[in-house]
């Protein structure tokens, strides 16, 4: 098998499905000597020209210096002439009708779908991303659907969807055509949330969060040791992304993905929690989510749930008021408990919602309100 047949096969195999009522264009029908593929060029934002056809792109804080025909360090932003372009837009490779807990969002239109889509490409390199056969390749590297913003809104409003989520790889570096969805949705009264790690410039992030309605940031670990050796990234700007949101009212919530003897010590755990306490507030609600070996990282074991229950622990000691187990099927920790009283407001299992007791995103018992976008 080579290579393109690999990641075709992969990429419609990772558990991504791509929506049925559009049709697909495959891999194998692109190359770079196929002037079709020019349609996905498309004017990009946020770089600054340095002269000599030199530009620096300054969407995310990497801010690659890119010459002449060449791509930034994610592989979906290129430079033709000197002039900027994203070859994303509008390139839809993955995309599917998922339960907004899948994302997860707890406190965000709970019971509803989202229409799910991603592009090819990512600014990071985590050793154990999930969907790295499609965030750790280049657009023409596999297959996608052209879908423009509109035609996105239309698919989330037909399949009675509240909202559409950017997900899967990495929105940020699809930020254009993540806008220009964001902004079709709204003309149609549908929702926009993010799932991205966060490491983004503050300027195109001011313009997201003035659009869209939650954010769900990964935040992968509390050091940086951690960000650059297993991530070829950096803390600090993800934190100073956490605390732009929350200025902003955006619905911010964060997952936290437990690596076991990489990120899941309890001194680690509990200087993120005083943290968060600091600088958010205790009413952003986190959740600590099991890893299961994937990509390049297959001789770590799965988290075990001890770890997990004890982060869980710690943080509600610390007073964070919203805090969840993910990937734990069954466990009491899936469900939202009133901070206040304690009563129990929306049961779930796995994705489903088995209790909703919120009346008007109020505790029914004691009148608290609880945080979140209920309606
Ligand atoms: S968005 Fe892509 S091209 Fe731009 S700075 Fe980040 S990695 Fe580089």
């Amino acid at each position: 098998m080579h290579r393109r047949q690999f990641i075709m096969t992969t990429a419609i195999g990772g558990g991504l499905a791509l929506c049925p009522k559009i049709a697909l264009v495959r891999a194998d029908e692109m190359s770079s000597d196929n002037p079709a593929l020019s349609k996905y060029h498309y004017p990009a934002q946020f770089y600054e020209k340095l002269g000599n056809g030199i530009v620096e792109c300054r969407l995310c804080p990497r801010k690659c210096i890119v010459s002449d025909l060449e791509r930034g360090y994610c592989g979906v932003r290129e430079n033709i002439g000197g002039e900027y372009y994203t070859l994303v837009h509008s390139r839809v490779c993955s995309s599917n009708i998922d339960p907004i807990e899948k994302k997860p969002f707890f406190h965000f239109l709970p019971g509803t779908n989202a229409f799910s889509i991603a592009t090819a490409g990512c600014n990071m390199n985590c050793k154990f991303c999930q969907n790295w056969t499609i965030s750790q390749f280049r657009p023409e590297d596999v297959n996608h659907i052209a879908m423009t913003p509109d035609d996105c809104a239309r698919v989330a409003n037909d399949n009675n969807c509240p909202s559409i989520a950017y997900t899967y790889s990495e929105p940020t570096i699809f930020f254009e055509y993540m806008f220009d969805c964001a902004i079709a949705a709204k003309s149609r009264d549908i929702r926009s949330t993010v799932v991205t790690a966060g490491y983004i410039e503050k300027d195109p992030l001011l313009e997201l969060i003035g659009l869209v309605d939650a954010i769900k940031i990964d935040l992968k670990a509390f050091t940086e040791s951690y960000y650059k050796e297993i991530c070829n990234s950096a803390l600090q700007p993800v934190l100073d992304t956490l605390v732009t949101i929350k200025k902003s009212g955006t619905w911010l919530e964060i997952v936290y993905l437990m690596l076991p003897g990489l990120n899941d010590d309890e001194s680690e755990i509990s200087d993120l929690c005083d943290w968060l306490l600091d600088n958010l507030g205790p009413d952003v609600p986190i959740h600590f989510t099991r890893f299961h070996p994937s990509y390049l990282l297959q001789n770590l074991t799965m988290t075990p749930l001890v770890s997990l229950e004890r982060a869980h622990s710690v943080a509600r000691e610390k007073g964070l008021h919203y805090c969840y187990i993910g990937n734990v099927y069954g466990h009491d920790t899936e469900n939202t408990y009133c901070h206040h009283c304690g009563k129990l407001l929306i049961g779930r299992r796995g994705f489903q919602i088995t209790a909703n007791k919120l009346d008007g995103g109020k505790c029914p018992s004691c009148q608290t309100t609880i945080p979140g976008v209920w309606d």
